[in-house]
């Protein structure tokens, strides 16, 4: 039986670009925190099969291209998480703009291929989120963590499990944008990684997957370049964010990998969604998940 389909994503973004380093008493003098590990984690992709997703800051792809190109000159997919990472809730209209655009145009012309996707910060999205990624040539967005309202977080605001127009979530939204949201633990509603991974385990991500192909649902996992590594100590920054980085990280990430689960980009299964969709759902024996209008399949 064909394993079912998984999205492994980056958020490629170094420690120094947290919000909760960034409001920290405490600074670190060492530059790119976690960018080292891009080596070692292209590698555990080819051991195991694997084709991910890089959400990148594109500022690292100013400072580092080459490191976006060796990412880009495999199966990978790029696609961005803004130019600064700053949350975008936060910006006026014309910063808000500049973010998006600018980062798919350092990342296309970086690479030389198309970016689609993108992901905010945070999932930190503003009210008119899906007409500016429409207007600076985004297709699908990954900013949406359906899970349960998490006060100090984020949550609570959109119960959407798969791949649907942008339009479900937002009337206003451009007809042709897709949402792809992050996978979450069925009826518990929260994420299945980020920091959900570190505090529960691996067990508690690799049951929130099964649980999800089960009903169709290709989960959708993200993980950052910074919990893979050891972090220097800095005064202020909250003990959660050095929980269970580094050494075990890793192996949990690996562990997750192991599973029998086809990795597979985040484009990919948009586009197979959208694929499924415009033949009407029709696909005899097909367990892929679809793009969920909202009339049924929930
Ligand atoms: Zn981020």
């Amino acid at each position: 039986m064909a394993r079912p389909p998984a999205v492994l994503s980056i958020d490629f973004e170094c420690f120094t670009h947290l919000p909760a380093y960034r409001n920290a008493r405490g600074k670190t003098d060492q530059r790119d925190v976690g960018l080292d590990v891009v080596d070692s984690l292209l590698t555990l992709f080819e051991d195991h099969d694997a084709a991910a997703t890089f959400f990148v800051v594109s500022e690292i792809a100013e400072r580092h291209p080459e490191r976006i190109v060796r990412i880009a000159d495999t199966s990978h997919e790029i696609a961005s998480h803004t130019h600064r990472h700053r949350h975008l809730s936060a910006l006026d209209e014309r910063e808000r703009r500049d973010e998006l655009a600018t980062s798919r145009i350092v990342l296309e012309d970086t690479t030389g291929e198309r970016v689609t996707g993108f992901r905010a910060p945070s999932f930190d999205t503003a009210s008119d989120h899906f007409s500016m990624l429409a207007a600076a040539g985004y297709e699908y967005d990954a900013s949406v963590a359906p899970c349960q309202s998490i006060p100090g977080w984020y949550g609570g605001e959109h119960n959407v499990d798969r791949p649907c127009p942008a339009t479900r979530l937002d009337p206003d939204a451009p007809a042709g944008i897709a949402e792809l949201p992050v996978g979450v633990m069925p009826r518990l509603r929260l994420p299945l990684t980020g920091t959900w991974l570190r505090f529960f385990g691996p067990r508690y991500t690799i049951l929130g997957m099964r649980l999800l192909a089960r009903r169709g649902i290709a989960p959708v996992l993200y993980v950052h370049p910074w919990e893979l590594v050891d972090l220097p100590p800095v005064a202020g920054v909250p003990k959660r964010v050095y929980w269970h980085t580094g050494a075990w990280m890793r192996r949990a990430l690996r562990r997750i990998l192991e599973q029998p689960f086809e990795f597979v980009t985040a484009r990919t299964v948009v586009e197979d969604a959208t694929a499924f969709d415009a033949k009407g759902g029709s696909r005899a024996g097909d367990t892929t998940a679809s793009i969920d209008d909202g009339t049924g399949g929930r």
